[in-house]
């Protein structure tokens, strides 16, 4: 029996990223797949970020992950989201070429020390005393370590449907394990049956672009990585078209046969990534949907469409995509469908992943209920550390809430819970300002060091950066621009009102008008980097609202600072209601602060655990 210290179950985008940061930080490490064929494989849309999903992917990188790196690298088009909108919403998103990626990141894998790549369909995990003992093959062969990752996003049990067409399977007809699931629940792990659903690919060839609207990349080169490799990009362009009446008619007409409509889709969908037909519905009143012609990479003709995941019969999909400009006589290469799956509850997982009854047991990514490849990266990342810092005798890394989305995602999913895919999105920090992507190596590359994933080279470039804005905050906030003659008349050359007294460039530069380039043209100031200079311009601009919020985060901290005991009998507190009880005794959370976010805890029931808490403490004193 061969001997590892971590199994990850499943090569996708939290498998890959847990078991390269489990062998970066020394484990001997096994990584499972269905297939080799499907290693970091995109079954959905071919791209990485946007919104929040972008945050993620920044956050990745600055603690010493994968996916921005190879986002970079696989990108055939990148944009800046949002950038009419405050920089707490600036977001990167990236077109993939999928094989490009794929091929990559299988490289990466395959040549990653400590690391094993098989091809093996896992049927059961080993637990003796809850504790994990390791997995059984198919093939009957048994592998043993003390943490298991679980990463089969949306494989377990998988089952395609479109139509009257369904069968047993994972995406793109890989085959779906059957055993496991039998195996988790037999272990006394609870299981959810969620749904997802992909959109048709179609052939580049049959369509007439001259009916759609063209979306380029940026011209200014961007990069997910603040290692910024990439310095030249070839861009393609996606498409824009719309769906019509005639197109939402023949959806109407065929609702009854669609596998959301027909009872053959049972799993729970994604409220933010909506079906064709559900948009059909829950939008009535819309005469016309967006879609994006997405291409799948550069060496293929398959076209992504997103916007119109179905799982209407292949010819219903055909009839009306042949209604919409530009797609009348497209070829359907793969039709879309909806795929139901087995995932786990996530209130059963502590915040460093692991779950709270099997010692050893870690899950990360869609089989948490997420949705998405960034989510499941960044989950992936956390179990990988948490699995090696179990090893190593070390305290789990948990980031806050005001530390990151990686934060925000793992505890909304381990203290609420989700009862659908769950998306990332800015709405869900409240922190969001201090959360920005272009700070997200000043919030954790630290501690990425810390932990042991930052290497020298990120270090060093980091520090550099770092030490830059430092130097030059202070310096800007140190110089002082006198109300003279000629520095009014400058004030007026830079757009901007005169001055009365005497005001520090730093003061200065929160005035919208001005930018660090225009003040250091104007004052002579030395010329920085422009990762630097936005830096500089956030932080002077931002100077009040970010003061506000990190006022915020202090008040909320001294909450998550109240740790609650992990032995309390909720339900012996009579206080408190009883939804709160059950609640509580569910999530047992570690704090006041994450008991508060628990939906069915009052303000009312805090202050009784304020109060039990004190009445302990003194207890204890006498
Ligand atoms: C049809 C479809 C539509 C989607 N639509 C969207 C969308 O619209 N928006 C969005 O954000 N996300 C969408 N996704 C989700 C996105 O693909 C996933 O979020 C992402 O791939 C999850 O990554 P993961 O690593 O958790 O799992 P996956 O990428 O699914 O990888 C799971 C891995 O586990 C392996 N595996 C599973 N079971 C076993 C076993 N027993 N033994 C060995 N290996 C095993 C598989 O081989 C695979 O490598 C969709 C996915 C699918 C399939």
């Amino acid at each position: 029996m061969e001997q590892y210290d971590v199994i990850v179950i499943g090569a996708g985008h939290a498998g890959v990223e847990a078991a390269l940061a489990a062998a970066r930080l020394g484990g001997k490490v096994l990584l499972t797949t269905v297939t080799l064929d499907n290693v970091a494989f995109m079954p959905c849309n071919p791209s990485v970020g946007g919104p929040a999903k972008g945050h993620l992917v920044r956050e990745i990188d600055a603690l010493g992950g994968q996916m921005g790196l190879s986002a970079d690298e696989a990108c055939i088009q990148m944009r800046m989201h949002n950038t009419g909108k405050g920089y707490a919403v600036h977001a990167l998103r990236a077109q993939a070429d999928k094989p490009f990626y794929h091929n990559l990141m299988k490289k990466i894998v395959e040549n990653q020390e400590n690391l094993d790549l098989k091809q093996l369909m896992i049927d059961e995990v080993i637990v003796e005393k809850n504790e994990v003992k390791g997995v059984k093959a198919e093939t009957g062969e048994v592998f043993a370590a003390p943490c298991v990752i679980l990463a089969t996003g949306t494989y377990l049990r998988g089952k395609i449907v479109y139509g009257e067409v369904n069968y047993d399977s994972g995406p793109n007809g890989t085959r779906a394990p059957q055993k496991l699931s039998a195996s988790l629940l037999h272990i006394g792990v609870k299981l959810m049956r969620f749904k997802t659903g992909t959109p048709a690919r179609i052939d580049a060839r049959t369509l007439d672009y001259s009916k759609m609207e063209p979306q380029y990349g940026d011209a200014q080169v961007y990069n997910f990585s603040f290692l910024n490799k990439v310095k030249t990009r070839e861009q393609v362009p996606c498409y824009l078209t719309y769906t019509n009446p005639t197109t939402h008619k023949i959806i109407r007409d065929n609702l009854q046969r669609s596998g959301m409509f027909n009872g053959y889709v049972e799993g729970v969908g994604p409220r933010y990534c909506p079906s064709i037909e559900a948009k059909i519905v829950r939008f009535a009143d819309k005469d016309r949907h967006q879609l994006f012609l997405e291409p799948e990479g550069l060496d293929t003709n398959e076209v992504y469409v997103q916007g119109m995941s179905s799982s209407l019969p292949a010819d219903i999909q055909i009839e009306f995509m042949h209604t919409i400009p530009g797609l009348e006589k497209c070829q359907m290469m793969r039709a879309g469908y909806a795929i139901d799956y087995d995932c786990l509850d996530p209130l059963q997982l502590k915040a460093s992943l692991e779950h709270k009854q099997i010692s050893g047991l870690f899950s990360a990514g869609q089989s948490n209920g997420t949705s998405g490849y960034e989510e499941a990266a960044a989950q992936g990342l956390m179990a990988g550390i948490n699995a090696m810092r179990k090893l190593q005798g070390k305290q789990a890394i948990v980031i806050g809430r005001s530390q990151g989305y990686i934060g925000v995602l793992i505890d909304d999913l381990v203290t609420k819970g989700t009862h659908e895919p769950y998306r990332m999105m800015t709405s869900r920090a409240e922190y969001r300002l201090l959360l920005r992507q272009d700070n997200a190596d000043l919030r954790l590359t630290p501690l990425g060091q810390e932990i042991g994933l930052v290497n020298s080279e990120r270090w060093s470039s980091f520090t550099a950066k770092r030490d830059l804005l430092e130097r030059t905050l202070f310096s800007l906030g140190q110089t002082y621009v006198a109300p003279t003659e000629e520095n009014q008349k400058k004030l007026a050359e830079l757009g901007t009102s005169a001055i009365r007294s005497k005001i520090s460039l730093l003061e200065l530069l929160k005035r919208q008008q001005i930018s660090y380039a225009k003040a250091a043209q104007a004052f002579g100031l030395p010329e920085l980097p422009a990762v630097v200079a936005e830096q500089v311009e956030i932080q002077a601009k931002y100077d009040g609202y970010i003061l506000k919020q990190r006022q915020e985060v202090a008040k909320a901290l001294k909450l998550e600072n109240k740790l609650l005991p992990e032995s309390i009998d909720y339900r012996s507190i009579k206080e408190l209601s009883t939804e709160a009880a059950e609640k509580l005794a569910t999530v047992r959370p570690v704090s006041l602060g994450q008991a508060s976010r628990i939906s069915g805890v009052s303000p009312a029931d805090i202050s009784v655990l304020m109060i039990y808490l004190e009445a302990k403490r003194r207890k204890e004193e006498q």
